[in-house]
């Protein structure tokens, strides 16, 4: 039974790089028919963030990735908060005690800071000197004894190889001589995540660790203590990072790295899974378009890329316009209200809205200053009147003008097909082209040369009396 887990550190929003991790962790579990748990890796208490954990919740059930064991939902090897699970890494530190592949430690800060500022001087980066490796049984029990703060360190022996043989990455191996002894049980009694990890996957029967390539080359470390503890490893799977550009990860400094700033520029949420499905791993056709579904029937290791993806935000764009165009108007409209409510757009025709802003909406955010005109005509040139195509200048806008308001004010309903046929009767009794007509009505109620939808759609838009007044005010500008 393959068991993935997703194992978030709750230090701020959800990255992409982290939504990835997750949304590939996820759908390995469900291609496989397996079991896909979340995790919350917060022994770093300097950097969580209150709130943080909801983020992670909110925004994976958001996506529709469920898991089947967690912090709120339980299963039969919780706890899933690190945190709450302090009390069970200790006993495991202490195995690796007795087996000697794990020792106390209690050097002080000030006397690390004076080795690493002597390295440093010799032009050497400092690695733990085993130091307290050599303390003898004695002593160390002396210093416990005595209450000593302590760290529990690894043993890394100090020659020959660690590696491992990753899916992607294939064979990893690092020198053992370059590894540092690390720290697995800190001094507030918390463990590492370097510790915490390889416990929890082991404890939880983990059996594939899909994660973050940073991770690559602490993991021959981590098998050393699987090694040591005689248990089975998991299978990895690190995953490319995200690129901003060829040479720099998307980083959370460039405050374009995080899901929720997408969701509130105005993506939908279906457009960014699908985009960021797609930066790393292909199906091996050439389609484009997934739901959370498909994904989980397309999606395959095999699929996965070896080399980093770049963050195009252009593609993305592109690919949410397309979901944009496949929603219902009624759908549209229920994205679309705030945004009408920021640029103050109030009407019932929210089907008219839908019907000409949704060909032509990228991003939700592009909507109020399509649409402000209807909360307030903008002042505007007599010179907009001038349309060479449509036969038109501001001597012949004063006379459709004149006609059109009378035709329009006799109207007994405003209603969309009146409108159009009286306007667009009116251009044939006048032997003019419908332009000619359209375009000083359609300038003269919105105050600018270039708008979603013609001159029919903003008058019902506008409703009768605005409309009328609007006309009217275009008409006197043009004496
Ligand atoms: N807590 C780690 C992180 O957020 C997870 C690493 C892992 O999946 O092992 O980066």
């Amino acid at each position: 039974m393959v068991r993935t887990r997703f194992a978030p550190s709750p230090t701020g929003y959800m990255h992409l790089g982290n939504l990835r991790s997750a949304l590939y962790t996820f759908l390995f579990a469900r291609a496989n028919n397996g079991k896909f748990i979340l995790r919350i890796e917060d022994t770093d208490r300097e950097r969580y963030v209150e709130g943080a954990v909801d983020v992670i919740y909110r925004t994976l059930k958001s996506i529709g990735m469920d898991w089947d064991e967690g912090p709120d939902i339980g299963g039969d090897y919780g706890p899933y908060v690190q945190s709450e699970r302090k009390d069970l890494y200790l006993p495991y530190a202490k195995e690796l005690v007795k087996k000697k592949k794990a020792y106390y430690c209690f050097c002080t800060e000030e006397e690390l800071q004076q080795r690493r500022d002597e390295a440093a001087a010799r032009g050497e980066t400092f690695k733990y000197d085993k130091h307290c490796l050599h303390l003898s049984e004695e002593e160390v029990q002396a210093r416990l004894d005595a209450g000593m703060p302590y760290v529990i360190r690894q043993n890394v022996p100090e020659h020959g190889e660690a590696s491992f043989d990753d899916v992607l990455y294939g064979h990893i191996a690092v020198d053992c001589s370059d590894l540092d002894d690390m720290i697995l049980i800190k001094a507030d009694g918390m463990p590492t995540y370097n510790f915490a990890n390889v416990i929890d996957d082991h404890t939880m029967g983990i059996t594939h660790v899909m994660r973050g390539n940073e991770y690559l080359s602490s993991t021959p470390k981590y098998n050393l203590l699987y090694d040591a503890f005689g248990w089975e490893k998991p299978v990895y799977i690190h995953m490319t990072p995200i690129m901003r550009d060829a040479t720099h990860k998307l980083s959370k400094r460039d405050g374009d790295a995080y899901f929720e700033d997408y969701i509130n520029k105005g993506y939908l949420k279906e457009a960014i899974v699908n985009y960021v499905a797609l930066l790393g791993w292909n199906p091996g056709d050439e389609r484009e378009f997934f739901t959370i579904d498909e994904l989980i029937k397309a999606f395959s290791v095999e699929g996965m890329s070896k080399s980093p993806a770049i963050f195009d935000v252009n593609k993305l764009t592109w690919m949410n316009a397309e979901y944009i165009r496949r929603l219902t108007p009624e759908q549209f409209t229920e994205y679309a209200l705030p945004y009408y409510e920021k640029a103050g757009v109030k009407t019932d025709h929210t089907d008219v809205l839908a019907r000409i802003l949704q060909p032509r909406t990228e991003v939700f955010t592009q909507i109020p200053e399509m649409v402000d005109f209807l909360a307030a005509l903008p002042d505007y040139d007599v010179e907009l009147f001038t349309n060479k195509k449509s036969k038109t200048n501001p001597e012949v806008a004063a006379k459709v003008l004149d006609m059109a308001i009378a035709a329009l004010e006799a109207l007994p309903d405003w209603e969309e097909q009146q409108i159009h046929d009286t306007l667009l009767n009116l251009a044939a009794a006048n032997e003019m082209k419908n332009g000619t007509m359209l375009w000083p009505v359609r300038i003269a109620m919105a105050g600018k040369q270039v708008t979603p939808g013609g001159a029919i759609e903003i008058a019902v838009l506008l409703g009768r009396d605005e409309s009328l007044r609007r006309l009217k005010a275009g008409r006197e500008k043009l004496n």
